[in-house]
């Protein structure tokens, strides 16, 4: 396959941008080589030197911000400031670890009549096959951890991102990383198997569909390697009778419109509770309306196209299915190619399509509930776990629903997020394993158990 050609076709100006060659299995091989040489060294790194790269990367994005932020709008369609914002995130996560994970890793010692503890080695190379709609940070996220840890890592990332992939490669090396310390592997789908198989891979961290999760996983498991899943998610966005709608309608807007409404943590179901449901919906509808649709380049403009036409494709067949199974338009529903215009459908039940499905694309759906408990129970009622939003301002009651709701993420009056600082990741459909902070960087580490009599 020397012929397979990866294209990177700018959403907005439907342009090709780039062609990217697909490596042949012997090339494949070489990275895989490269990747077990470089963990015989990297493994041995002091923290102290990992950290001064780790440092120096950080720089490198913060100082190419405007010119990085450019290449993901481009090939993804991302208005330009939310790109430069995701390059300025993933530069905060590389000086995070840099700065924290030795103490993450120190060795811990037990309560015993004998000297026990548990040290943290690496394991070798943390294999990563990531989504385009966060290029940068989806991968900073896990390889700043990884690397920091003394792994070194493979990223597949997807056909569409190509240019970004490759520039974070170079960047790793810009910033003094060994070569193989992070490689980027242009490859199919029929060659992932290769590389879960290869002994130099001992972990794989998927950012994806819960399609794509759900085959790797069964290839990591015929391979007994450890895998963690960043998969699909329908967060709710709950709105109780004594919510500040005002603010509440802000950060719904923005929690659903954000990355033209292309985040697996997009609020994706709004679950009103009647009371409150017209006056919502009413303030909803005119924030949508206000969003400014356009050139992602363009000073101004609130949102860009979605990554492929595709997407645009799928979203508009789950708004006519919807609309058919009973839900009513409120406001948008139109799309030319890759531009979908922000959309607001209510009346939407549990049997609705656009309940069932993840819409991944600018489309809010109402959900009206008869009090707290129906919309904790709607909530619930989900294949996905991954975040939910309460509204409330009793915020006692936030807390104790919260921990009613089953997902891995809940916040209480605030936009959910991804924070350094914090575990991320999803239960149910929504995958397993998380990611950032001390728990994220222990998922691909051997704990190992030392006893000295
Ligand atoms: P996708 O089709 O699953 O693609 C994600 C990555 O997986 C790409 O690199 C893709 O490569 C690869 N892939 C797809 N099928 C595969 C298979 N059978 N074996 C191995 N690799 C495979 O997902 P997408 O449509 O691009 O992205 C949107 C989805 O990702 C949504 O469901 C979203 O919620 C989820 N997501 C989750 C998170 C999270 O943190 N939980 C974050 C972002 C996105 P190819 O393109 O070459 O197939």
């Amino acid at each position: 396959n020397t012929n397979k050609i990866f294209k990177s076709i700018n959403p907005f100006t439907q342009s090709v941008i780039a062609e990217h060659e697909v490596l042949t299995n012997g090339q494949l091989d070489q990275k895989l080589q490269l990747s077990e040489l470089a963990f015989r060294n990297w493994r041995r790194t002091t923290f102290q030197e990992r950290a001064d790269k780790m440092k120096r990367l950080a720089d490198i994005l913060r100082v190419n911000k405007e010119e990085l932020g450019l290449l993901i709008t481009n090939e993804m369609g991302k208005i330009l400031p939310e790109a430069i914002a995701e390059v300025e995130k993933s530069a905060g996560n590389c000086d995070y670890y840099a700065e924290n994970a030795e103490k993450m890793l120190k060795d811990q010692y037990y309560e015993t009549t004998f000297k026990s503890m548990s040290v943290y080695d690496p394991m070798g190379s943390v294999f990563a096959i990531m989504p385009w709609n966060y290029p940068f940070w989806q991968v900073l996220r896990y390889a700043a951890p990884a690397i920091m840890a003394g792994n070194v890592s493979l990223l597949k990332h997807a056909p569409n991102v190509v240019g970004c992939a490759k520039a974070i490669e170079n960047m790793f090396l810009e910033a003094g990383f060994p070569e193989g310390v992070f490689q980027q592997i242009n490859i199919d789908i029929l060659q992932v198997e290769n590389v879960i198989a290869s002994d130099i891979v001992s972990g794989i961290t998927l950012t994806g569909s819960e399609m794509a999760g759900s085959s790797v996983a069964a290839l990591a498991g015929k391979y007994i390697k450890k895998s963690v899943l960043e998969l699909g998610g329908s967060d709710a966005f709950i709105v109780l009778n004594d919510a500040d709608l005002e603010k509440a309608t802000t950060v719904a807007t923005k929690s659903r419109m954000l990355n033209a409404g292309q985040a697996c943590i997009c609020a994706k179901r709004f679950i009103i509770t009647e009371k409150v449901a017209d006056e919502f919906v009413s303030l909803f509808a005119n924030k949508i309306v206000a969003l400014q649709q356009g050139n992602p380049l363009q000073f101004g403009i609130d949102m860009g196209p979605l990554a492929r036409i595709d997407l645009a494709e799928k979203l508009s067949y789950q708004l006519e299915n919807s609309l058919k199974q009973g839900a009513r338009m409120v406001v948008g529903g139109e799309y030319d190619q890759c531009n979908f215009q922000p959309t607001l459908i209510d009346f939407v039940d549990v049997n609705n399509i656009a309940f069932q499905d993840e819409t991944f694309g600018p489309l809010a759906t109402i959900i009206r509930a008869k009090d707290e408990n129906d919309a904790i129970a709607i909530a619930n009622n989900h294949r996905y776990g991954l975040a939910s939003g309460i509204w409330t301002e009793d915020r006692e009651r936030g807390y104790a629903l919260a921990r009613r709701i089953e997902a891995g993420n809940v916040f209480v009056n605030s936009l959910v997020r991804s924070d350094s600082r914090i575990p991320f990741g999803g239960i149910k459909k929504s995958g397993y394993g998380r990611e950032l902070s001390e728990i994220g960087i222990k998922e691909f580490m051997n704990m190992k158990s030392v006893v000295i009599e």
